[in-house]
């Protein structure tokens, strides 16, 4: 069986985890901290808070903002849903902007569109979450001048995109952002089995974050409200919660980041096998603007539906019954039960609609090998019998 994607785990993940299990602090120890400064460091950001998801770092990304109820939250659809659901958590209504045909990003140009409609209704969002599909940075310079024109904060959801750039710089630096969010789930770039990342340059955000994640209680004296009655002294500020991730965890963090640059470019290995192989085919292979350096999560392709004799669905059965798990990233959020009764239209979601009947996923991570890559693209492009899918 192959899988879309996968984890790298190597013997000093092992060794490391085996150490913090044998030590004093299984979780709140010095591991979670050396994992937030190597991922600052890292990335170019000053601040790092370590959390147990991506859902969680999203879900204090927007009360750190302030995002709470009549407020409106934007995002793109082909995103995975914790990225909308993160605003209807702090009571805010979400709605999307279309995807750019190309990337598959959220268009800028709709974005543009719909800011101007918005504000003329008086409905301007308070926060945009850009999501960096596949691991390719949005278009966040125009984004970022959008934002200073109308007024609204920038949450990057780069759940895919740790160890990439945008303009030769990290993704994860928050120059275009107040605040950047990763997933460390399994089968992202690197793991911490569960986990997530909020990063930000602004103290006062950090300071929200970092209180959030534990209960909203601060042991800082200048947090207080007063000096402290003694050593035993902690105050709770506002309502937060238990998303602490473990020092376990945390371990197995520090010693993947320390293969991250590694992981990435045998993901621009295999992007670039692949490029090479479909490059004559009728199918169009991931669109990598130049400004870009992809982390590559994602290998999408799409097909022309017009040009195969076989449908989307046959072709992603012919993979399933081969063993070979493609996926399909994602279904439009819109689409989901539990948003279409908000009164969601997929007309007005054209590009995101076409894109959900043509794209695949197909599997890419560092151990995947040539083989498996030629496997890959003998069932997509091979006939059956004496039929050609393309
Ligand atoms: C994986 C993912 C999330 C959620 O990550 P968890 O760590 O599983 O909570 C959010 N947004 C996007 C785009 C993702 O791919």
């Amino acid at each position: 069986m192959i899988p879309y994607g996968k984890q790298e785990i190597s013997q000093e993940d092992i060794d490391l985890v085996n150490e913090v299990l044998r030590s004093d602090f299984l979780t709140q120890g010095p591991m979670v901290a050396k994992f937030e400064s190597a991922v600052a460091e890292k990335c170019d950001v000053k601040y790092a808070v370590a959390v147990n998801s991506a859902t969680a770092a999203l879900h204090l990304a927007c009360l750190a903002l302030g995002v709470k109820t009549g407020d409106y939250v934007w995002t793109t659809p082909i995103t995975f849903v914790a990225t909308a659901n993160c605003a209807i958590y702090c009571g805010a209504e979400v709605d999307f902007v279309d995807i750019d045909p190309k990337t598959y990003n959220l268009s800028t140009e709709q974005l543009r569109i719909k800011l101007e409609k918005a504000e003329i209704e008086g409905k301007l969002p308070k926060v945009l979450i850009p999501v960096h599909l596949a691991g390719q940075s949005c278009d966040m310079k125009k984004i970022h001048e959008l934002s200073l024109k109308y007024g609204f904060k920038i949450i990057e959801d780069a759940s895919h995109a740790i160890g990439g750039k945008y303009f030769d710089e990290k993704i994860g630096n928050c120059k275009y952002s107040d605040i950047t969010v990763f997933s460390f789930h399994p089968v992202k770039i690197i793991t911490t089995g569960e986990g997530g990342m909020v990063l930000t340059n602004r103290k006062d955000l950090y300071e929200k974050v970092y209180r959030l994640r534990s209960h909203g209680i601060t042991r800082a004296a200048h947090e207080m409200t007063h000096s402290p009655d003694g050593p035993w002294y902690y105050q709770q500020l506002e309502l937060g919660y238990n998303y602490r991730i473990t020092d376990i965890q945390a371990a197995l963090g520090v010693s993947q980041l320390a293969r991250l640059d590694e992981f990435v470019s045998k993901r621009h290995e295999i992007a670039n096998n692949y490029n090479e192989m479909l490059k004559d085919k009728d199918i169009i292979i991931p669109y990598q603007s130049p400004e870009n350096y992809s982390a590559y999560h994602l290998y999408i392709i799409r097909l022309d539906l017009k040009k195969n004799r076989f449908t989307h669905r046959e072709i992603f059965e012919r993979f399933r019954s081969d063993g070979i798990l493609v996926n399909l990233h994602y279904i439009p959020v819109y689409r989901q039960p539990f948003y279409e009764k908000m009164g969601f239209q997929p007309k007005d979601f054209p590009e995101a609609e076409k894109y959900y009947s043509e794209a695949i996923s197909i599997p890419i991570y560092p151990s995947l090998t040539l083989e498996e890559q030629k496997k890959i693209v003998y069932r997509l492009v091979t006939p059956i019998g004496h039929q050609t899918i393309f």
